[in-house]
C-alpha cells in the first residue's frame, strides 16, 4: 500500500476544492487517482490495498453534514443523503411503505455489518467485481489492457459475468440497489467544483462498456453525488424484488429484477422492469416492460415478458443458466405485484 494523507472534509465545497487542489483533469475512475473520495470506504480500501489504486490523497466526504437525510413527501416523493447508509435505508418505514422494492433490494444487498457501513452514493459509485478486473496481476480491456480473459470459452471463468451487452466487457455493475433505483425512475443528484448542479436519471448515470470502456458512471474527478431523488409512486403502483445468489447466507446477485407496475385493477397500465447482474450496468428491459404493457398481470403474460427479456440475451461458455434463472426472477416478480 502506497503512503498518503488524509483530509477530514467538512463541507461539500471544502472537498471539492480539496480535489481541486490535486487532480488536473485526470478521470475519476483512473486507476492513479491523484485524489480520490472516501465514504464508506469498504470500495475505496478494497482499491487501495490491492494495489489497484495508489491515491495521493484520501478525502473523507463521510462526515459532511447535511448529507445524511432522508425525508418523503407524497407529491415530491423521496430524497436520499449520498451519505445515508444502508441500514438506515433499510429501516426507513417511508421507503418500506412506498417502495417495497426498494426496500426489499437493500435487505439483500451484502451483511448487516457491511449495511452499517456502506453508503449510498458509495454504492452505486463502486466499480464492478468481475476478478480479472480486480487483479492486479490482469491488465484487461478496462485497464487499458489487450484483452478480455474471461470472455475466453476455455480459460476464461466467466460463470457469474454478463449474458446481455456484453459486446466489449463482460463485467457486472455490482450495486444490487440500483436495479431497484433505476426502476423507479430515480435520478442522481451531482455538484461539481464550479458549485454548478445537475440531475441526472439514473438510466443516463451509468455508462455501458460499449459507450465507454473506462467509465462505468459518467461521475468525473471533481464531482460529489449529493442526493438520489425519486419521484412519488401513484396510489396504484405496486413493486417487487428478487435476488438469486448461489448459497443461503450473504452474496453478490447472479440475476436480480426490480418490477415497478402501475395497475388498473389486475391489468398492467405500465412497467417498469429493470434487471441486475446481466448486463455491465443495470439494464432496463425494454422488450420486457412492452410485453407486459396494457396486459392483464397473469402467469402466461408474466411467462412471455420473461421470454422477451432474455430475448437478447448471449451467455459466455460457462453462465448460460442465467437465462433460465432471469427467466424464473422476471416472471415470478411480476406475479407478485398482484
Ligand atoms: C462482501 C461484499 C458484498 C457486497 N454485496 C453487495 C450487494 O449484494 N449489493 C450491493 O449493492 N452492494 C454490495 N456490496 C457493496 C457495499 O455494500 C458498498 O455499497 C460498496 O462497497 C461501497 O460503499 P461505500 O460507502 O463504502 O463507498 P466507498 O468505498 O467510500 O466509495 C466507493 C466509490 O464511490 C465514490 N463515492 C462515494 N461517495 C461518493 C459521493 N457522494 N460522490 C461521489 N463519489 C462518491 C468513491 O470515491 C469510490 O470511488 C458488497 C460489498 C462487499 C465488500
Amino acid at each position: 500500500m502506497n503512503k498518503f494523507s488524509w483530509y477530514e472534509a467538512t463541507s461539500i465545497e471544502d472537498a471539492l476544492q480539496q480535489v481541486n487542489k490535486t487532480v488536473s483533469e485526470e478521470l475519476y475512475q483512473s486507476t492513479n487517482n491523484a485524489a480520490v473520495f472516501k465514504s464508506g470506504g469498504i470500495d475505496v480500501f478494497d482499491w487501495v490495498k490491492e494495489g489497484l489504486i495508489n491515491p495521493q490523497k484520501i478525502i473523507n466526504i463521510r462526515n459532511i453534514p447535511g448529507l445524511d437525510v432522508i425525508s418523503y413527501d407524497a407529491k415530491d416523493g423521496l430524497r436520499i443523503g449520498s451519505n445515508v447508509t444502508l441500514a438506515e435505508m433499510a429501516s426507513n418505514s417511508d421507503i418500506k411503505n412506498h417502495y417495497l422494492a426498494l426496500h426489499q433490494a437493500i435487505n439483500h444487498a451484502a451483511t448487516p455489518q457491511l449495511r452499517n457501513m456502506s453508503t449510498l452514493g458509495g454504492n452505486i459509485a463502486q466499480r464492478n467485481r468481475c476478478w480479472y478486473f480486480r487483479s492486479a496481476d490482469h491488465q484487461c480491456f478496462r485497464k487499458s489492457g489487450d484483452r478480455c480473459f474471461a470472455r475466453h470459452s476455455e480459460t476464461g471463468e466467466n460463470e457469474n459475468h454478463a449474458i446481455i451487452d456484453n459486446g466489449s466487457c463482460v463485467s457486472l455493475h455490482a450495486s444490487s440497489i440500483s436495479t431497484a433505483l433505476m426502476a423507479f425512475n430515480a435520478s442522481v443528484v451531482i455538484v461539481n467544483s464550479k458549485g454548478e448542479k445537475k440531475k441526472v436519471l439514473m438510466d443516463d448515470f451509468f455508462v455501458s462498456a460499449g459507450q465507454d470502456i473506462a467509465m462505468e458512471t459518467i461521475l468525473q474527478a471533481k464531482e460529489i453525488i449529493t442526493e438520489i431523488v425519486l419521484p412519488a409512486p401513484s396510489k396504484n403502483t405496486k413493486s417487487y424484488y428478487i435476488k438469486q445468489v448461489a448459497r443461503e447466507s450473504y452474496d453478490w446477485s447472479l440475476g436480480d429484477v426490480a418490477v415497478v407496475i402501475e395497475t388498473s385493477g389486475d391489468t398492467c397500465k405500465s412497467a417498469s422492469i429493470v434487471l441486475g447482474a446481466a448486463a455491465p450496468v443495470p439494464y432496463r428491459s425494454v422488450q420486457a416492460q412492452q410485453a407486459m404493457e396494457k396486459k392483464s398481470i397473469n402467469n402466461t403474460n408474466a411467462m412471455a415478458a420473461a421470454e422477451a427479456a432474455m430475448s437478447v440475451a448471449r451467455p459466455l461458455s460457462k453462465n448460460g443458466y442465467k437465462v433460465p434463472l432471469f427467466k424464473s426472477i422476471i416472471s415470478e416478480a411480476i406475479l407478485k405485484i398482484t
